[in-house]
């Protein structure tokens, strides 16, 4: 194992909670606040709005709790100074901010950026990194920055150009849990680390038709790795890496799913698939009789297993609401954050571990200049190899421009060296063309051939240099994001604004520590109650026996209530899950009741023995049928089996049966369709009565086709047989034509 354990000592979660003031619509509205805060204990009381008067509050103790006038800078200093402060020294530090939508996570972690005063812990934590490297001594350090979200179980990195990709989670057993592909930037500055940040920020809120929305369903993790190497007692180089992750949680409230069916429901279930198994786990940490910690549930309880119970030092924030109509949110949130406080983890300092980016830094820059120096004169060898990516993100350095001020490290002596080196060539080109210049026993031809190879030589030199160059840069590059104290960053504070830092800092732990004192003192002082047993008097006895039972009675009332209230809770919580489970079984119904009537069994055994479920991407996939080790294809795959095609069931009943050609394995003989029964009829129209259609046909007829017996006029009558043949061609066919025969007209005068 590359981390070497420095302290071993298991120390709690540390938990705080935070409540943010009414805003103005709450006031305007009138709502009342239910939250008493006793900042000096430490304590939090909660009053049920719709509970009978007599009804105590409830309340809970923590390691810190702040209230509505609570400053950015009072829980910097108290409460998150500390642990940043472990992870420059090596630690790996967490910061959750957990709570429901709109009770100021956000706030406690970016805060306001136009108001130094409401800057949240991100910010300060970087005033704070930047400022301890600027006053540090014989310490190198490197920082870098990394930003991702995870949005519906898909991590996006929020600092790459293309952010909608969706990247990985990857295990290695040396290094742990980390996130394949993502970026993160060297940056040496506040300044530089702060346009990280903005840059994540402004990549968050793009691509989300609604950005309240997205953020409250939403974890946002911003990464800052901070390593430093320093010489240690034993003369050896060695080399700390912290890591710090600050955490704006998806909000805590339930994602309400009324009449969410299908694809919907799925995506209420997966959104809040993270927070719960953040739940899970740390129900599971702090229940000492279960063995299993379902870390693998959920994308971010992976990434951050470390800070549940494992090697990092946690502080987790439970935001809330003062409101009356937040009671329910804010309850669950301080039994949440009530439970997470008996995690127990084992932070270390982690020493030389393999992949330190840090190492790679020095390595590398140490090679440059090798090259650039050991072999005396200058050298064509530019492109030396480049930093090897970090496994777990790519290295890209951020601004390239060089600050021209310091140029440590590349020594001026060897700049010296070098001009006078070219110098001295240069001259000596100089000297040797106008030699040949003014050679006057020279021939033009050789004059010419000797000055074109002095050019080429002064051509070649020139080349030279700028690969000199070129290398310099790299190395000063390089260098830059190398940050030593007092020299790459100049601490801007004066001696009296260090005393006034130093005095906050001791206000601060002194408040702790009094808190902490006075916690204690309560607890023994209620453990004391049952132990005082000589009294004075009878009377004294009654007194105090009475005494004693109130207060006991008063708290087995508070126990009853509570055990009420969280079996209401969880019978409510599991009909949730048993509708929804009935609603997935119900969708699943029909998925196989699709497959086992459209898809062939043999098909359908198929794809289940090849389908394999990948962890890491939290999807079915299907083995390759090509063995990829052999290099050779698999044979392809025959779709029925004796047969060349497949065959349906009827056509092999029917080829063993009756010998028809049809079914045998090649149709060349009978090609025709096999029509199936037909199912309709010809078009008919509507029927009229014949009595009624020999009307019509009378009546379609003009006077002057009427022919009278006996009365022949040759001209009139083949006109009249004319007209009348015009007549039934163009009258529509309305069915029965024949009717004149079965029924003769009246007048009996209709020629056939
Ligand atoms: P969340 O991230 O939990 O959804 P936000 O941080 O966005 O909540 O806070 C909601 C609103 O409340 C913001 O306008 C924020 O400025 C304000 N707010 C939150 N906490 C505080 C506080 N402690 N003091 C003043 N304003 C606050
Ligand atoms: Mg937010």
């Amino acid at each position: 194992m590359s981390k070497k354990s420095t302290s071993k000592k298991a120390e709690t979660v540390r938990v705080v909670v935070r409540c943010r003031p009414m805003d103005q619509k709450e006031i305007k509205d009138g709502h009342e606040r239910i939250v008493e805060m006793d900042v000096n204990r430490g304590v939090i009381m909660i009053k049920n709005p719709k509970g009978l008067s007599t009804e105590p509050p409830k309340d809970f103790t923590f390691d810190a709790v702040y209230d509505w006038d609570s400053k950015q800078t009072d829980l910097y200093e108290e409460t998150f100074r500390d642990l940043v402060q472990s992870v420059i020294e090596g630690f790996n530090g967490t910061i959750f901010a957990y709570g429901q939508t709109g009770t100021g996570k956000t706030y406690t972690m970016q805060g306001d950026k136009n108001n130094a005063e409401k800057r949240g812990v991100i910010p300060n934590s970087f005033e704070h990194i930047f400022q301890h490297i600027s006053r540090s001594e014989n310490q190198q350090y490197l920082i870098r920055a990394s930003y991702l979200e995870i949005y519906q179980e898909d991590i996006r990195d929020l600092l790459s150009k293309d952010h909608t990709r969706k990247l990985e989670l990857k295990e290695r057993p040396d290094t742990g849990v980390y996130v394949k592909d993502l970026s993160s930037f060297v940056t040496n500055s506040v300044k530089e680390i702060e346009q990280v940040m903005h840059k994540g920020n402004s990549n968050r809120a793009v691509g989300s038709t609604n950005m309240n929305e997205h953020s409250s369903r939403s974890h946002a993790i911003f990464i800052i790795t901070i390593e430093c190497s320093e010489i240690g007692a034993d003369g050896e180089n060695h080399i700390r890496v912290g890591r710090l992750n600050l955490v704006d949680l998806a909000g805590s409230e339930r994602q309400s799913k009324t009449g969410a069916t299908g694809d919907r429901l799925r995506e209420a279930t997966k959104i809040n698939l993270s927070l719960s198994a953040l739940c899970n786990v740390i129900a599971a940490l702090v229940n000492d009789k279960s063995t299993h910690i379902p870390y693998r549930d959920a994308k971010l309880t992976r990434l951050l297993q470390d800070s549940l119970g494992g090697n990092a030092k946690t502080v987790m924030v439970a935001n809330i609401g003062p409101a009356s109509y937040n009671y329910d949110e804010s309850l669950s949130t301080l039994r949440y954050a009530n439970s997470a406080k008996n995690i127990k983890n084992k932070p270390k300092i982690n020493e030389d571990p393999k992949d330190a980016l840090l190492r790679e830094f020095q390595e590398e820059i140490a090679r440059l200049k090798a090259d650039l120096n050991h072999k005396g004169g200058p050298k064509k060898r530019r492109k030396g190899k480049k930093i090897r990516r970090n496994a777990d993100g790519e290295v890209v350095s951020g601004s390239d421009e060089e600050s021209d001020d310091n140029d440590e490290g590349f020594t001026g002596n060897n700049s010296e060296d070098e001009a006078e080196y070219r110098r001295e060539q240069e001259s000596k080109l100089e000297e040797q063309k106008n030699a040949i210049l003014s050679n006057q026993t020279m021939i033009q031809e050789e004059k010419d051939r000797i000055l074109q190879e002095i050019t080429d030589r002064e051509e070649k030199l020139k080349k030279e240099q700028e690969a000199r160059d070129g290398l310099a840069a790299k190395i000063k590059a390089m260098e830059s994001k190398l940050l030593m104290g007092g020299k790459n960053i100049v601490d801007h504070t004066n001696e009296q604004q260090r005393a006034l830092e130093q005095r906050r800092k001791e206000i601060a732990d002194q408040k702790k520590l009094e808190r902490e004192i006075q916690q204690k003192l309560e607890e023994k002082e209620e453990s004391a109650v049952e132990m005082q047993d000589t009294y004075n008097s009878m009377q004294h006895e009654v007194e105090i026996k009475t005494k004693k039972l109130k207060k006991l009675f008063a708290k087995l009332q508070s126990t009853k209530a509570e055990i009420m209230d969280l079996q209401e809770e969880h019978s409510k919580e599991r009909q949730e899950l048993e509708q929804t489970q009935m609603e997935l079984t119900r969708d699943l119904k029909l998925k196989m009741l699709i497959i086992e009537n459209f898809i062939p069994v043999e098909d359908k055994t198929k794809v289940m023995s090849r389908a394999v479920y990948d962890e890491d991407e939290d999807m079915w996939k299907l083995k390759p049928l090509a063995n990829k080790n052999t290099q050779t294809m698999a044979k392809r795959p025959t779709s029925a089996l004796g047969n060349r095609r497949p065959v349906s069931e009827y056509a092999r009943v029917a080829a063993a049966m009756g010998g028809n050609p049809r079914f045998k394995g090649e149709n060349i003989l009978m090609v025709e369709l096999d029509m199936p029964n037909r199912t309709t009829r010809d078009y008919d129209g509507p029927q009229v009565a014949p009595r009624i259609q020999a009307a019509l046909d009378a009546a379609l007829q003009d006077e002057a086709d009427i022919e009278i017996e006996g009365q022949t006029p040759s001209i009139f009558s083949t006109k009249a047989k004319n007209r009348k043949r015009d007549v039934k061609s163009a009258r529509p066919r309305t069915g029965k034509r024949d009717a004149s025969k079965e029924f003769p007209s009246s007048r009996g005068l209709v020629p056939k």
